[in-house]
């Protein structure tokens, strides 16, 4: 080849593709850049916001992966497509979300991605699992970032008063439709609209020794869970609390299943899950 077609080649890239099960409730899914400084290595030098870090987080399910990968595969460029993605508090348990890791020009190809598995959750036992590793091509990037999603959670609630499970009971297992404003916590980054979706409440459970509950729900893609417990002040209507005649607050949230658009499970089992591994 002469050297113009050395220039007009594409950076040589190489595409993974999992699931990440999220244990703990301090990992956002890709750097959390400050929003001061950016985590620009200059102007970060003085950044009061992250004392000069760069980042808001010390690291991430993006960092988690791709240093492993990164040293696998020799290269310190990645992006991370994720299926969507979870709040920094929320876990991602069940099968897992679906992600592509896109590496930047590596210098090792031949990488075995069972082995970087097992050193991926090897050092990140207790926080963070990849499971199914397997290699893909650019256009499951798109795949994955447009599909729509419905998801299954599991919400711990706090209640201000007495909740009566009796009633609830006319809508566990109804398809309800709700109507719910731009929650106030995104507002400054998206455009405040008014949304239709459904949610599906699955079941509600008391917590031993405790004044909480325990709340099933499965909900359309791209409907706000939090508001859709509490409320949000008469911005998601009805809502949980709405159902529940009591004030209700989402505490904690777990993602418990990325399901398919119409909201049932997916056709396609992850892969090398063990039989099982995702029951309660
Ligand atoms: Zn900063």
């Amino acid at each position: 080849m002469n050297s113009s077609d050395k220039h007009s080649l594409p950076q040589s890239k190489v595409f993974v593709e999992g699931r990440y099960r999220k244990l703990c409730r301090d990992l956002p899914q890709t750097v959390f850049f400050c929003p001061e400084c950016k985590g620009h290595p200059r102007r970060r030098k003085g950044c009061v916001r992250c004392e000069g870090f760069g980042k808001l987080t010390r690291d991430s399910v993006q960092e988690l992966i791709g240093w492993v990968a990164g040293a696998a595969f020799k290269t310190r460029k990645n992006k991370f497509h994720g299926a969507g993605r979870e709040d920094v508090d929320v876990r991602m348990l069940g099968g897992g979300r679906p992600f592509v890791l896109e590496l930047d020009n590596p210098k090792v190809h031949d990488v075995d991605l069972a082995a970087l598995e097992a050193e991926i959750n090897r050092r990140n036992a207790g926080r963070l699992e990849v499971l199914g590793l397997h290699w893909t091509e650019k256009n499951r990037v798109r795949v994955i970032k447009e599909t729509p999603h419905a998801k299954e959670y599991e919400a711990r609630v706090a209640v201000e008063g007495v909740l009566d499970p009796a009633r609830l009971a006319p809508h566990l297992g109804q398809r309800i439709g709700v109507v719910q404003q731009t929650p106030e916590r995104v507002a400054h980054r998206r455009a405040d609209k008014e949304r239709e979706r459904w949610i599906e409440l699955r079941g509600v459970a008391p917590v031993e020794g405790s004044t909480d509950w325990l709340v099933r729900l499965r909900t359309e893609h791209g409907t706000y869970v939090k508001e859709v417990i509490s409320g949000e002040g008469g911005s998601t209507r009805p809502s949980f609390s709405e159902l529940a005649g009591v004030a209700c607050r989402c505490v904690e949230l777990d993602v418990l299943a990325i399901l398919d658009d119409e909201g049932q499970a997916e056709a396609k089992p992850p892969e090398r899950l063990a039989f099982g591994a995702n029951l309660e």
